[in-house]
């Protein structure tokens, strides 16, 4: 019997298992190695680690957690859960069974590729979802902003951080007058047609083509696709859902409990803010919510 079974080892499921590791519990990280930002080249904005590739830093923090004696690191894929606190029954692809007295769910999302040519070529290089990640290296060139619905509206403001030339690009999509005159206001230039294609070298972003026939060059483009969680281990436990702008999060209280005792979540799949920081914060507060819940 493990004390906790973390599903899905990357940012969060990792930081978990350390803290817990050194809470000489014993716990056990089933994962499948696809981490959501494996298709970025560097990793940005993660206080001691800037630019550091995503594989090579969960390959550092995978070497440093497999040091405590109490955690296994399981390559193999959670299809199954069931059970209560105090013993939860994981079941892997292979068939394999672990019991454990909490679970931590932590296996992310899935983001769904549109069907423009060149969009999934570009992703996590030049066509990209978060500013804050990527946007210094942009910073100052041509961006476009592929609206996704009414939070798009809010990202040119945002984005004045890193570049005073962008374009919005409506896709077939109505917004209000009032709207279109503010962003027009702040210098945003609007189209109103589909995009239909993504030109590139290499993932590196040269024009986009609309609908309408314009040509449109640009160095980044800004695009938040809707995503869905990667598994679908939460349903088979009945765990309560919110609705985030691009998709649906389990539900946690501030210690990352969900709607259900023992089962905790935390990373992606528990926050509608996504970044490295943020899922090794939760995937922290989600190691101490299930101990503590052990601690009676
Ligand atoms: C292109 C791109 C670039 C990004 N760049 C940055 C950046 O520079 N800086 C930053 O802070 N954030 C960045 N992010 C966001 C960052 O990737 C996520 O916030 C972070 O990966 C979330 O960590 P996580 O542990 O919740 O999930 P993930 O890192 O997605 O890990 C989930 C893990 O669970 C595993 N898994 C899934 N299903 C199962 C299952 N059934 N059984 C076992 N294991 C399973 C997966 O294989 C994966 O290893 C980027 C995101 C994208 C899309």
């Amino acid at each position: 019997m493990q004390d906790v079974i973390i599903i899905g080892g990357s940012f969060a499921g990792l930081t978990a298992a350390m803290q817990l590791g050194r809470a000489r519990r014993r716990v056990s990280v089933l994962d499948t190695g696809l981490n959501r930002n494996r298709y970025a080249e560097a990793a940005h904005n993660i206080l001691g680690a800037d630019g550091t590739p995503p594989g090579e830093l969960l390959a550092r923090a995978r070497a440093q957690v497999a040091a405590y004696p109490t955690v296994a690191l399981i390559s193999a894929r959670a299809v199954s859960v069931s059970g209560a606190p105090d013993r939860f029954i994981v079941t892997s692809a292979t068939g394999e069974q672990l019991e454990g007295r909490r679970l931590i769910l932590s296996y992310g999302i899935v983001d769904e590729m549109p069907a423009i040519p060149g969009f999934a070529e570009c992703w996590g290089r030049t066509v990209i979802h978060c500013p804050f990640c990527h946007g210094y290296e942009v910073a100052g060139q041509s961006w476009g902003l592929l609206y996704s619905g009414p939070f798009s509206l809010h990202m040119p403001a945002l984005y004045r951080n890193w570049t005073d030339d962008l374009t919005l690009i409506l896709d077939g999509h109505a917004i209000p007058d009032d709207e279109r005159q503010k962003l027009k206001a702040r210098g945003v230039r609007i189209e109103n047609a589909r995009l239909v294609s993504i030109d590139h070298e290499n993932g590196m972003l040269r024009r986009v083509t609309l609908d309408d026939g314009k040509s449109l060059a640009m160095g980044a483009l800004y695009a938040h696709p809707r995503s869905h969680p990667a598994a679908d281990l939460h349903s088979q436990l009945g765990l309560d859902m919110k609705q985030t702008p691009t998709g649906t999060m389990i539900a946690v209280n501030e210690m990352q409990a969900t709607s259900r005792p023992g089962i905790f979540a935390a990373g992606d799949l528990a926050t509608a803010m996504h970044s490295v920081t943020f899922a090794n914060s939760m995937g922290s507060l989600a190691a101490m919510g299930a101990l503590q819940s052990m601690m009676v």
